[in-house]
């Protein structure tokens, strides 16, 4: 014996189509090795078998792809920048926002409003006249102390 169950008058798990579920099914007819007919227990209806859907079938539709990256520019990724510049933002949130110019005077942790790239923070002093200003997008050099940038 090959030690199936799988033969008519046997029980098996089947999904019933009126029942709408995975129930205990009795084999009311076979063809060839495969369940053809079930009997459900809980509705007593014959129905055709199909098989229980908590088990995998070999022909389950597995194939979804749901990993899109999407990619702002296709540069190097920024989210490091932007999370820093976050970071930053949030440890200085109760520092004054100043307003960007050439002649105006920066310190590290001063919040700089630049007319082209928004709101960022000093982040590193750069001698003698210059700051690295990080913004949520990017980091800048910027000149201040209305030194002229000289070598
Ligand atoms: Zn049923």
């Amino acid at each position: 014996m090959a030690g199936t169950s799988t033969e008519v008058a046997k029980e098996t798990l089947a999904y019933c189509t009126s029942c709408k579920m995975d129930l205990n099914s009795i084999i009311v007819a076979m063809k060839g090795d495969k369940i053809a007919k079930v009997q459900c227990f809980t509705c007593k209806k014959e129905h055709v078998y199909r098989a229980p859907k908590g088990v995998t079938e070999p022909k389950a539709k597995a194939t979804r792809a749901p990993r899109k990256k999407k990619s702002e520019d296709g540069t190097t990724p920024e989210n490091s920048i932007e999370a820093e510049w976050e970071k930053l933002m949030n440890a200085h949130k109760d520092a004054p926002m100043k307003s960007y110019s050439m002649k105006g005077q920066f310190t590290l942790g001063d919040k700089v409003k630049h007319t082209n790239f928004g709101d960022g923070i000093v982040g590193r002093l750069i001698y003698p006249n210059k700051i690295e200003v990080i913004f949520q997008k990017d980091m800048k050099i910027l000149i201040h102390g209305g030194v002229p940038d000289s070598k």
